[in-house]
């Protein structure tokens, strides 16, 4: 499914979700059921953030932006991350409220069983989410998905929590499950913002594969004689290399440029979303900044 469809349903399957926890806090009046209902309109406000950030960066590369807009989608991560960090705020209060003022909860099988039909829709979607996400390489579907997942699993906790309240009769535990939720939530919305972060830093593509391009690059290089100042960076789906690529000074253009034409071939065949850029240099003119990889060994470059 084409990652705006996914979104779209995701955002239907917040709202259902939503309905569904609201009634079961109604029901039963449990204040960890309200959080995990609060939880669910910030997977609303962050689904219809994925849809719009997703529309944006599937727009195509134009003269403001030539290098496209995929970095949109680390937006609608970081203003998830922050929403879920605002949701938590909120639960602490209405925990530190009940933990005043203990209250026995009412209708709690039908509560409980509302709770879990909503968990188990979630638990799908989530499911699909991370699937179809990893698919199409969309980091805002994945992230959703995830956070989709952590929910699935403390409403789990809760339910399982309320539902021994309902048995023993310590209500205290309620309030003490929805301190859980809050907890867990600010853990989900850290790793969240430090993720998207990332990619807004033009951090490096994962060691793993690095390791991969290294060993591409070093098979296809041919007659060149070395490969410095490997760089990489991700912005959405896209993933962006480059290098500096010392060839014999005798190489024709037409040669080396048939040589770039291999290399960049093998790229984006062994990564997927691949743009690579390749900067040629003779050998008596080859330099190199010192700091970032190398691949083969050129004496000239040894300054
Ligand atoms: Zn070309
Ligand atoms: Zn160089």
């Amino acid at each position: 499914m084409n990652p705006i469809a996914a979104a779209r349903m995701s955002v239907v399957v917040a709202l259902v979700v939503l309905a569904l926890k609201y009634v079961a806090y109604r029901l039963t009046g449990s204040v960890s059921l309200y959080s995990d209902a609060l939880e669910s309109i910030v997977n609303v406000v962050a689904a219809v953030a994925v849809v719009i950030s997703i529309r944006v960066a599937a727009q195509p590369p134009d003269l403001n932006h030539p290098f496209g807009h995929s970095k949109a989608e680390y937006f609608s991560a970081v203003l998830e991350g922050g929403l879920i960090l605002f949701a938590a705020v909120e639960i602490m209060r209405a925990a530190w409220q009940r933990f005043l003022d203990p209250l026995a909860l009412t209708d709690l099988n039908l509560g409980l069983g509302v709770a879990l039909l909503a968990t188990l829709l979630n638990g799908a979607m989530a499911g699909f989410l991370v699937w179809n996400g990893k698919k199409q390489r969309s980091p805002a579907l994945i992230a959703d998905g995830r956070h989709l997942w952590t929910d699935v699993v403390t409403t789990v906790g809760v339910l399982v929590g309320v539902g021994l309240a309902g048995l023993t009769g310590w209500w205290i535990l309620d309030p003490l499950l929805a301190v859980f939720v809050a907890v867990n939530i600010v853990w989900v919305g850290l790793r969240l913002v430090r993720d998207s972060m990332g990619g807004l830093m033009d951090e490096s593509l994962p060691a793993g594969t690095m390791e991969t391009i290294q060993h591409v690059i070093a098979e296809h290089m041919d007659e060149a004689i070395e490969v410095h100042d490997l760089r990489s960076r991700q912005a959405g789906r896209h993933t962006f290399v480059e290098f500096h690529l010392v060839v014999p000074g005798s190489m024709s253009v037409a040669t080396s440029h048939a040589l770039c034409d291999q290399l960049e071939e093998a790229l984006i065949r062994a990564v997927p979303g691949n743009v690579v850029t390749i900067h040629v240099e003779p050998e008596e003119k080859a330099h190199r900044t010192g700091r970032v990889m190398r691949i083969g060994a050129s004496k000239s470059s040894e300054k």
